[in-house]
């Protein structure tokens, strides 16, 4: 069961984008991810296969592909960012429920995303969600410097001038809330609809939830 209990009063409410405001299930970031694969396969001569394995690798091992890709190949984050963000965003819907109950919030309402700020625009657009945001922290306003790097935290902090304490910050990527916590905010995990995990229950995860709405109302 989702925990309902939340104090309302918190200063900053900072959003991930990608399976967070929409859901996991809609497979949009499935579509960035292969376009990833195929990125990484055209211009390092890879098959998609082994393509697919480096993407893995960059990822884990800097945070995001995107990162990798700058350290290890030099690659121009503007290009790729064009190139994994060409997809098709047909399936994400108008979401007049969840416009409601983010128009409730009286706080300030960010996102903040290792996506593209394009990109974010876009699928705020497409949700019907846009004008309750005061602004979009995407990989180019911290750089290129991905969440959980506590770099892109704190460039979020200073632009936005947030006080962690006062502040809540959803996510699907369990990692990423671990430096929220470390920063003193409050956290919550969105997993996939019959997908809550057990394991998920970390000491930096204060909520773990399925449902936004339901949780936000
Ligand atoms: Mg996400």
């Amino acid at each position: 069961m989702d925990k309902i209990l939340i104090d309302k009063n918190f200063s900053s409410w900072i959003f991930d984008l990608d399976d967070t405001l929409y859901p996991h299930e809609e497979n949009i970031f499935i579509q960035v991810k292969q376009k990833i694969t195929e990125f990484i396969s055209k211009n390092f001569n890879l098959n998609l296969r082994d393509a697919d394995i480096e993407r893995k690798r960059l990822y884990n091992s800097y945070g995001t592909s995107l990162r990798g890709l700058m350290t290890e190949r030099n690659v121009n984050p503007r290009h790729f960012l064009e190139f994994v963000h060409d997809i098709d965003l047909t399936v994400v819907k108008e979401n007049p429920k969840l416009n409601q109950v983010l128009k409730n919030i009286r706080g300030h309402k960010i996102i903040f995303t290792n996506g593209s700020f394009k990109h974010a625009e876009k699928v705020l657009e497409r949700l019907g969600i846009k004008g309750n945001f005061s602004n979009i922290h995407s990989i180019e306003t911290s750089n290129y410097i991905p969440k959980p790097s506590v770099e892109a935290y704190y460039s979020l902090i200073r632009k936005e001038n947030i006080i962690s304490k006062k502040s809540i910050m959803f996510e699907d990527t369990a990692w990423n809330l671990k430096t929220a916590k470390d920063l003193g905010m409050t956290t919550v995990l969105i997993s996939p609809k019959n997908h809550l995990l057990e394991n998920n229950k970390s000491d930096y995860i204060d909520y773990n939830i399925t449902d936004l709405v339901k949780f936000l109302k």
